[in-house]
């Protein structure tokens, strides 16, 4: 079955907004076996959405549009595919029940004449909007099905996964096989260096238990196996463990599953029962934050000192004048320090600190944008630190130095 996504709305073509419906919806609608064919981003104007629609009609059967279904002079979406099918636009009452319990359910009161949300075009299928007050219009013809649902990302996500999906399998029109997939994820090592160097066949040997493909992450490659309908998961898994064994990639693989590396954590420290605890100086609170996304972390996470200024290294983490003096803030030996005082001030299993430079100004020759040092202590008595160097702007440096500290807080929690 052939899908695809027109996003309607000037902003994503201005960089204004980004599109983030059509790249969920590829990626929701390909695990489910679903064949999707491509993103089209258009103006609100009429002529570039019924090129779209046009060229979509074509090649595919389901097509998804987001955007424009709202009451304001740029929302054409409900006018242009009227006009495009030949329909008038008349008032639904179905379509005002449900804009009116959506009002209902913010505690809002909505009369029919105070916008246009229940004017529908004749003959359309009109849905339910589980996070919004917009309905969801359907229409299908000549094998073709056409669903549109509004632009605002939860609002376009929650009507795809609760009405219309369910609606496209209810009337036959797809049957969706989720597809199993094997990711191995991996950190420390470019594409081209594991394909050229650390495992030369290994495109080759996985490819023989489906479709592979390299995705580079923060952290590094992930390699994701779509496996063919039939194939047991768990046997291919063991299987690709083989053969990755046999390879210098071993070493360098963090997990065999597709969670985040705090989803991760969380699952694998809550399990051991084992706590931990942050001092974040350049990363400014990022680890704490991605910890704290995700649910269950308080079984866990005792907190963390965001200790930006030198003072505040010494208050709160009782790290020495004189090391910071002598070694400087983003040092190994400040490093240390910091994890020790986060792991005594929290009372935590395990601690690690982060102190570095993400630029773009605040590099030095000896110790240029994009050092980090982390530090470490567990209650076990294994402290250390340790320098890194990356390059990347400020947004991505401390993505890269949290994903640093939090790879190897999971190294300790495996250990400890
Ligand atoms: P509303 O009733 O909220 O007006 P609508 O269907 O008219 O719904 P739009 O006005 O087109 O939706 O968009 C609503 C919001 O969602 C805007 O902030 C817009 O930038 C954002 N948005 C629209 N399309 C996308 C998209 N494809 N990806 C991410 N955000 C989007
Ligand atoms: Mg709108």
């Amino acid at each position: 079955m052939k899908t695809e996504f027109i996003g309607i709305g000037s902003e994503l073509l201005y960089g204004k907004v980004q599109d983030t419906n059509g790249s969920w919806l590829a990626k929701n609608l390909h695990s489910k076996g679903l064949d999707f064919q491509g993103i089209t981003l258009c103006k609100d104007e009429k002529e570039d959405i019924l090129e779209s629609l046009e060229r979509a009609l074509k090649r595919s059967d389901v097509i998804f549009i987001s955007g424009g279904l709202g009451p304001t002079q740029d929302d054409v979406t409900k006018k242009i595919l009227a006009d495009y099918f030949g329909k008038k636009i008349v008032e639904s009452e179905i379509a005002a029940s449900i804009v009116q319990e959506n009002y209902q359910r913010y505690g809002k009161e909505w009369k029919p004449d105070w916008n246009h949300y229940h004017h529908i075009p004749e003959e359309f299928e009109v849905f339910d909007n589980p996070k919004g007050l917009a309905p969801g219009l359907g229409y299908y013809q000549n094998g073709k099905t056409i669903l549109a649902a509004p632009g605002v990302p939860k609002e376009f996500r929650s009507m795809v996964d609760e009405i219309f999906l369910p609606w496209l399998t209810e009337k036959k029109l797809i049957s969706t096989k989720e597809r199993n997939q094997i990711v191995v994820r991996t950190h420390g090592v470019p594409e081209e260096m594991i394909f050229n160097k650390l495992a030369p066949t290994l495109w080759e040997d996985l490819s023989q238990f489906g479709s592979l493909s390299s995705l580079p992450q923060v952290l590094g490659i992930d390699l994701v196996i779509t496996l063919g309908e039939g194939s047991n998961e768990n046997e291919v898994l063991n299987r690709v463990k083989d053969v990755i064994a046999k390879t210098e990639l071993s070493n360098n693989v963090w997990q065999w599953g597709n969670l985040t590396i705090e989803e991760l954590l969380v699952k694998n420290c809550n399990h051991k029962g084992i706590t931990f605890s942050f001092a974040e100086s350049c990363t400014g609170g990022l680890s704490s934050h991605r910890i704290t996304n995700v649910s269950g972390s308080s079984g866990c996470f005792m907190g963390s000192a965001v200790t930006y200024s030198n003072q505040a290294k010494q208050n709160i983490l009782s790290v020495d004048s004189s090391t910071i003096k002598k070694f400087g803030a983003v040092s190994k030996q400040t490093a240390e320090e910091m994890a020790k005082g986060s792991r005594e001030e929290y009372a935590s299993d395990i601690a690690i600190s982060w102190t570095g430079i993400a630029g773009p100004s605040g590099g030095t020759p000896q110790k240029p944008v994009g050092t980090l040092a982390i530090g470490w202590a567990t209650s076990k008595g294994v402290n250390g630190s340790e320098m890194v160097q990356y390059s990347g702007d400020r947004d991505w440096l401390k993505k890269r130095f949290s994903e640093k500290g939090l790879l190897k807080l999971l190294e300790l929690v495996e250990t400890y």
